[in-house]
């Protein structure tokens, strides 16, 4: 057991659907799941192949409305391999005595590995070994390779190699109402003995995708000849494939797969590129070579090294910081520079929230700005491309300015629910999700932070402020002014805390001054206020121009800033929202004590018919927010700017209040709970920290792996691991460092880039040390408590904790 490889003994049908997820191949162009290659959607087994970006709307119908889906779509099935001996049944996992079956992914080097030996019938035992990759520097090949050893018999097998189009969404029940059926397919045909291939396409956004297979046989090292028969019927294609095999001889077949897609650059037209790129990919060995190198030069960048008390837990916990990154790296990874795709919250894993992209970035974007920042760049991209569909949807809502979709996809249109499925009571019901308007701070809190670790102007000048701007714009017009208190209030929106969606006694949805909302809008006007100093002249002006943006504007957005409402309790917690304070008190122990885990708290009181928005009680972090974002000089200076007391004690305040009415309904909140403990309660944050890390592993919600991993939680626990007990931060022109380990944390190590120079941190318990590679760009700004330091490449700086 190493902290490389993450290994499944034992074919267990229920936990199927969790190793699927979790071994996942991709290379930020398309994913597919790690399903046994025999298997085909039956409740146990979930194949599915997503591409990045690859969405389509469908209308269902539901609880008495017509509605409108767009979808992650689930392509065909390119892994499809299965065989029979001597004419017998085809061999399937769940249909056959299995001696040993063990299931290795090998995360160094992206290569999924499958040991099986079984005993039909017949008594024939046979061993079979598979290995499949997803290739991380040609993004558009992947390939399996499956070696069979007849042990004690021989005689003949017929291979059956097929690309199956046959398929449906279907891999989240809770969406079985709702239509599913997206591809259309269009044609399929052999090119040659060796290589077959299926053309289909989504059936609302047209997108043809195009898989060509290649399949070849060989024993020990030489080609088998054989005469391949094509088997076809809408939809798939497939070759059998007959070999001769003898007692002890193992026979491999080698099946390498290209995907193109109709949206692919530099190409003529995807079959004929499909057909090309596979006549001249190497074989199996070749292509697991060149994909290890790939995956090798990722992890220079991404890898982290700890030391625990415990050498075992380091082990374990090195091992799932090593999964977390490497599905971080398949969901995005240098591929998906050159696409138009944002971040999905559950990764190109899955179909839950069908591939959208939420607020998730938020969590994911410091691991990369600190490692390779031009993902973020290109990621931040996908937003600035829908900068006017944000505008629109403003307009639409009577504001002016950007507002961003909850929930994004393809155009950037809002793709919110309207209603969704409580699983709990059966019952459809309205969804107000999109009231989350502080997706829009989000992105702007993103944008600054790129550029405070990249220095990257051009960027700011050509797309970033323009978005910074608009979203001020935004927050400027949603907001409206109270007399009465002479301060400015933002209505009608919900926070992060999906739980709270309206006021117990309303019929409107909405709620009153989300602290979390409020201050973010501050903190996204005083950063366009700031913004247009940082372009350089020519530009500034043009872009006033273009956005029609005046002095008198500018002038409001500082009185905004320094007006608008924060609402207090009493005792001088802040409010989550105006009325917070008036809400009942939940009884926690009664329904841990009635229903065990109430993670799903707002589920279990909808199926009661009472509603969350009765009580004290968050999903997830909502003011708390504000200090996982924010150090405690900033938030300090935003409130004085606001004119409101803000003393230090207020954090652990709040974090006591709120921590203690929350029931971590999301993955994201045991790990920016941990992140905001970190400092004052450091026994009690490492403990939040390990359960954050089981979060998909583990499959602690029980079942919503399977769907989809948790993006945003697999990326924090490793920014917190690395970020966050360093206390690395990047503000004004220093690269911050207050480090804060754990008891149990003895030695952290990590390589982090910034203002392109590629440090290498060592801290432990009584050091920091911080050196730079050789290099002669300018020296950086190191800051450690008070002091700062220069740092010149090939120097390093220690310091004494
Ligand atoms: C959380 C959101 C998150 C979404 C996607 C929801 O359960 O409440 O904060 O953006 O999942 O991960």
């Amino acid at each position: 057991m190493t902290a490389w490889t993450l290994i499944y003994e034992g074919f267990i049908p229920e936990q199927e659907g969790l190793r699927e997820a979790l071994c996942t191949l991709g290379n930020g162009y398309f994913a597919t799941r790690g399903a046994a290659p025999e298997a085909t959607a039956d409740g146990i087994h979930y194949p599915g192949t997503y591409l990045a970006g690859g969405y389509n709307r469908l209308w269902s119908e539901v609880a008495g409305r017509k509605i409108e889906n767009e979808d992650l779509v689930n392509l065909p099935n390119w892994l499809s391999l299965t065989f029979r001996i001597q004419g017998g049944a085809p061999f399937h996992p769940g249909k056959t005595n299995l001696l040993s079956y063990c299931q290795t992914l090998d995360m160094r080097q992206g290569v999924l590995h499958r040991t099986l030996r079984f005993e039909d019938g017949e008594g024939r035992r046979t061993r079979l070994a598979t290995r499949s990759i997803v290739h991380l520097a040609d993004p558009h090949l992947a390939a399996l390779e499956t070696s069979l050893t007849p042990e004690n018999w021989s005689g003949k097998i017929v291979f059956r190699s097929g690309l199956d189009g046959r398929i449906v969404n279907a891999g989240v029940e809770r969406y079985g109402n709702l239509a599913g059926r997206h591809l259309e397919p269009l044609e399929s045909a052999s090119l040659g003995e060796s290589i077959v291939f299926l053309r289909v396409r989504t059936r609302q956004s047209r997108l043809e995708v195009v898989q060509a297979a290649r399949t070849e046989i060989f024993q020990e090292g030489e080609p088998v000849q054989s005469s391949p028969s094509l088997i076809g019927e809408a939809g798939f294609i497939g070759q059998d494939v007959e070999v001769a095999v003898t007692a002890g001889r193992t026979v491999t077949l080698e099946k390498t797969v290209a995907l193109f897609t109709s949206r692919d650059p530099a190409i003529s037209e995807c079959c004929a590129e499909a057909e090309k790129t596979l006549r001249r990919a190497g074989r199996f060995d070749a292509l697991t070579a060149s994909h290890a190198v790939a995956w090798k030069h990722l992890w220079n960048d991404f890898d982290v090294a700890i030391e625990l008390r415990n050498h075992e837990d380091s082990i374990e916990t090195e091992r799932i910081l090593h999964l977390h990154i490497l599905h971080l790296l398949q969901t995005v990874s240098p591929a998906a520079m050159d696409l138009d795709c944002g971040v999905p919250a559950r990764g190109w894993h899955g179909e839950a929230y069908r591939g959208h992209i939420f607020w998730d970035e938020l969590f994911v974007f410091p691991l990369l700005n600190l490692r390779v920042p031009e993902i973020t760049r290109a990621l931040l991209k996908y937003r600035y491309r829908r900068l006017d569909e944000a505008r629109h949807a403003a307009r639409e809502a009577g504001h002016r300015g950007a507002m961003y979709p909850w929930q994004s996809g393809s155009d950037g249109r809002e793709e919110s629910q309207s209603v969704h499925l409580n699983p709990e009571s059966g019952r459809w019901i309205p969804d107000n999700t999109r009231l989350q308007r502080h997706v829009s701070a989000a992105i702007v809190y993103n944008v600054w932070q790129y550029a405070q670790v990249t220095m990257d102007l051009e960027f700011m000048a050509f797309c970033g402020a323009e978005m910074v701007l608009e979203i001020a714009r935004f927050w400027a017009s949603i907001s409206s002014y109270n007399p009465g208190l002479d301060r400015y209030e933002i209505l009608g929106v919900m926070g992060p805390d999906e739980y709270h969606d309206s006021y117990p006694d309303s019929r409107e949805p909405g709620l009153r001054n989300n602290a979390y909302t409020n201050l973010m809008a501050v903190w996204v006007l005083c950063r366009a206020l700031e913004v247009l100093d940082l372009l350089p002249g020519n530009r500034r002006i043009e872009l006033c121009e273009t956005l029609d943006l005046r002095r008198e504007e500018l002038a409001l957005w500082d009185e905004i800033s320094r007006k608008m409402r924060i609402c207090f309790h009493e005792d001088g917690i802040i409010s989550q929202f105006e009325g917070y304070e008036r809400l009942a008190e939940l009884d926690w122990e009664r329904y841990r004590k009635r229903y065990g885990k109430v993670m799903r708290l707002d589920r279990v009181l909808e199926a009661e018919g009472d509603s969350p928005n009765r009580y004290k009680a968050s999903k997830q972090a909502d003011v708390l927010m504000l200090f996982y974002l924010f150090s405690a000089e900033e938030l300090g200076s935003l409130f004085r700017r606001l004119g409101y007391p803000f003393e230090y004690d207020t954090i652990p305040k709040n974090v006591d209040y709120y921590i203690k009415r929350t029931s971590h309904g999301s993955t994201l909140s045991q790990m920016v709970h941990s992140w905001v403990l970190a400092r004052s309660d450091r026994r009690r944050s490492w403990e939040l920290f390990t359960r954050a890390l089981r979060s998909d592993v583990a499959d602690i919600q029980g079942g919503t792996t399977p769907e989809g991993i948790h993006l945003g939680a697999m990326a924090g626990t490793v920014d917190l691991m690395e970020r966050g007990y360093s206390g690395v931060e990047t503000r004004g022109d220093t690269l911050w460092f207050n480090p804060s380990l754990p008891e149990e944390l003895v030695r952290l190590r990590m390589r982090i880039r910034y203002r392109r120079h590629s440090l290498g941190v060592e801290i432990s318990r009584d050091s920091l040390k911080v050196s730079a590679l050789i290099c002669d760009i300018e020296p950086i700004r190191i800051g450690h408590r008070d002091r700062t330091f220069l740092l010149a490449g090939g120097e390093t700086v220690e310091i004494r904790l």
